[in-house]
């Protein structure tokens, strides 16, 4: 009786969350990874705005290009504004993303909705304005968000994506083996690793050589962009 009485229970939770949640409407909900078992993951590098040097870390995208290597961007508003010619760079590459975070990296969750909107929606219009890009997917400036964000965000039309693993690359104390001891350790098929772009990781590109040389091959992991991720299939392990 009681097992019946939860099942019911459990049935009509899952009828409401997938009422809440419309299955193939990827814009209604928060992604954080592709799926388990998929053997690829996707390397996402944010563009948050510096006050102090150059902003860009050239010597990563180099390497990325040189190497071919898939990856998601997204940029800021402000960052957007003061990097023209490394915007046009980014762009030009058939192999990476672009997607937007926010317009001056504001605390969206201390924001009421128009606020949250034109916060959102800033970096989006820019985008289109000056570069004819349509950008699809919104990463959240410091991860944070309340449920209007991912309102916001849907009614918008974007995607909503976050990240499965941190690889805390402005952290001027953490190591490049440090980094790469905790990446290799809780990346998995279908993962999201949030990296930056933006000059504030000292060992980013150190950490993306070794990971993209050493770890995805052994692994079986292909890079690939998060778009490319949303849709990749579970796969057995070769
Ligand atoms: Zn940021």
């Amino acid at each position: 009786m009681v097992a019946r009485l939860l099942r019911a229970a459990l049935a009509v939770i899952a009828g409401l969350s997938s009422l809440l949640l419309p299955a193939g409407n990827g814009s209604a909900q928060v992604i954080r990874s592709g799926a388990p078992g998929c053997r690829a993951v996707a390397l996402t590098f944010d563009l948050c705005p510096v006050r102090q040097g150059v902003g860009y870390d050239a010597a990563l995208i180099d390497y990325l290009i040189e190497h071919r290597i898939p990856a998601t961007f997204f940029a800021s508003g402000r960052w957007i504004r003061k990097h023209d010619a490394e915007m046009k760079q980014l762009l030009a590459v058939p192999f990476f993303e672009m997607g937007t975070h926010g317009q001056v990296h504001a605390h969206l969750a201390t924001l009421d909705e128009g606020q949250q909107q034109e916060e959102i929606i800033g970096a989006v219009d820019l985008l289109k304005a000056r570069y004819g890009v349509a950008a699809l997917l919104f990463r959240p400036p410091y991860g944070e968000f309340n449920d209007l964000t991912v309102e916001v965000v849907k009614k918008l039309g974007l995607q909503f994506i976050l990240w499965n693993v941190v690889s805390g690359d402005p952290d001027p104390s953490l190591s490049a083996d440090k980094m790469l001891a905790h990446l290799t350790a809780s990346t998995r098929g279908g993962g999201m690793i949030v990296f930056h772009a933006n000059g504030k990781g000292e060992h980013t590109r150190e950490v993306v050589t070794t990971l993209s040389q050493e770890f995805f091959p052994k692994q079986g992991l292909k890079p690939v962009t998060v778009t490319e991720l949303l849709s990749c299939a579970p796969q057995a392990k070769p």
